[in-house]
């Protein structure tokens, strides 16, 4: 799959001694070629790389980030969005019975992906039924029976009954009596690609005949950015649609038809990763998108961002406090401790927190191990306390803070240091805020 270049481009982007300026065009260079060659779209490729160089001029990079590691989580970002965003499916039923009917054209993998859906959800516990409605290929019956025998899962078909419409009909109204929990209809598919208009007519009576509760297109990866007309249509059509493309495995055009898909607005649901009933994923453009530039790498830069985002929330929370609203709870101290080891080594955070180096000297190699040594026997403690302890944390007496101390495995001391501290935060607090309304009031405000 050639979206697999990508992740190597990312490693020599990173690693290699190239200067910046000239290492972010090669980087581009290479991402474009990988996309263009995995079929994307070359308007969408080319969007998509004017998109990074403008945020590369117009933002600035976290003083956390690196500014090459600054470059890549904004490649991410702007990949992800070609991949369909944040979008991430739900996947559980939103009522039982549940009927979810298949489309496809023939060869797409329609019914393989009918057994594989009956599989994931009969391992999240549910009770699902499968209808072989496809009468228009002669082996999908005996195939689905097959593959449903495979995974116990019960298979109801009329080998011998050619209105696929009654069967669907038949098949759902047994499985309902029976209690079933999930039912999916494998509907024929008798048109190639380029025949959506008939695809979709005959979507629409057997849509009449069972009201789904969801119809899901499923497509052949290899087609790539081609499913873009298709998935257009179908998503016009069907307003509780979703989309599964398949034999992602196999071709290198998957890039083409996620992006394709993606750019329609229709959703992603599964993805097809392999020939085996278990081959079948559910689909994340963020964590898709990671993987493709090389989990290792991106994963660092992204706990990174994360965070500096929950620090910027925590610190936006701070000014709040300070400026009269609410009050500083073992929950927000909570937060920004976790925020705070999730940027890294405390050492390099503290550097490039404004204001924080303000109000600590210069700390020794020693005293910030002890502070991140600290960080987490503190985590430990507060992860140790109940929720109403951590919004109320003055209920927490003697007995409580020695169950605390056990929980955490600290001594009961090392508790009510953490307590102390954070009285005294509370206390700071207070005085910056009478300071601030003592000025207000000064200037008549
Ligand atoms: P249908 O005509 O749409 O029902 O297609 P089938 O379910 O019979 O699948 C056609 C072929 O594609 C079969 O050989 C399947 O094993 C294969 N297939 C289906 N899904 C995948 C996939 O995700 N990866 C790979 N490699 N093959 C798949």
């Amino acid at each position: 799959i050639m979206l697999e270049n990508i992740k190597d481009a990312v490693r020599k982007f990173l690693t290699g001694s190239t200067p910046y300026e000239k290492a972010v065009d090669e980087f581009i260079k290479d991402l474009q070629k990988s996309l263009i060659s995995s079929d994307v779209n070359v308007k969408l490729v080319f969007s998509l790389t004017s998109k990074i160089r403008e945020r590369l001029t117009k933002e600035k990079p976290p003083s956390i980030l690196e500014r090459k590691e600054w470059f890549i989580s904004i490649v991410y970002d702007e990949l992800s969005k070609l991949f369909g965003g944040d979008n991430e499916p739900s996947v559980n039923p939103t009522k039982i019975p549940y009927i979810i009917m298949l489309v496809g054209v023939q060869g797409s993998g329609k019914t393989t992906t009918a057994a594989k859906l009956a599989f994931f959800y009969k391992k999240k516990g549910y009770k699902v039924g499968l209808v072989a409605a496809d009468t228009y290929r002669p082996a999908a019956y005996d195939q689905l029976a097959q593959l449903g025998s495979q995974i116990d899962v019960p298979v109801y078909g009329e080998p011998n009954n050619t209105n696929s419409i009654e069967i669907a009909q038949h098949g759902v109204s047994t499985f309902i009596k029976n209690k079933i929990d999930i039912i999916i209809v494998d509907t024929a598919g008798r048109h190639g690609y380029g025949e959506e208009t008939k695809l979709l007519e005959e979507m629409k009576e057997i849509y009449e005949a069972i009201r789904p509760d969801e119809v899901i297109l499923v497509i052949d990866a290899s087609i790539g950015q081609k499913a873009y007309d298709l998935a257009l249509r179908f998503h016009q059509a069907s307003p509780i649609g979703a989309i599964i493309i398949t034999k992602m495995d196999g071709t290198a055009k998957g890039g083409g038809a996620l992006s394709a898909v993606a750019a329609t607005g229709a959703t992603i649901k599964f993805i097809g990763t392999g020939e085996k009933i278990d081959e079948l994923e559910v689909f994340n453009p963020k964590r898709y998108v990671a993987r493709i530039l090389g989990m290792g790498d991106i994963e660092t830069i992204l706990d990174k961002v994360r965070g500096l985002e929950e620090y910027e929330k925590v610190q936006k929370k701070m000014e709040d406090l300070m400026t009269g609203k609410g009050k500083l709870t073992l929950k927000d101290v909570y937060d920004q401790l976790v925020a705070l080891r999730k940027m890294g080594p405390l050492s390099k955070v503290l550097q490039h927190i404004p204001g924080l180096g303000v109000l600590l000297p210069t700390p020794t190699e020693e005293q910030l191990k002890l502070g991140e040594e600290k960080i987490k026997r503190w985590i430990a403690a507060l992860n140790s306390m109940t929720y109403k302890e951590l919004e109320n944390p003055s209920i927490i007496d003697k007995s409580r803070m020695r169950r605390i101390a056990e929980g955490a495995g600290l001594e009961i001391d090392e508790v009510r240091e953490l307590l102390e501290w954070y009285n005294n935060m509370n206390k700071l607090l207070k005085m910056v805020k009478r300071r601030r309304s003592d000025i207000e009031k000064l200037f008549g405000g």
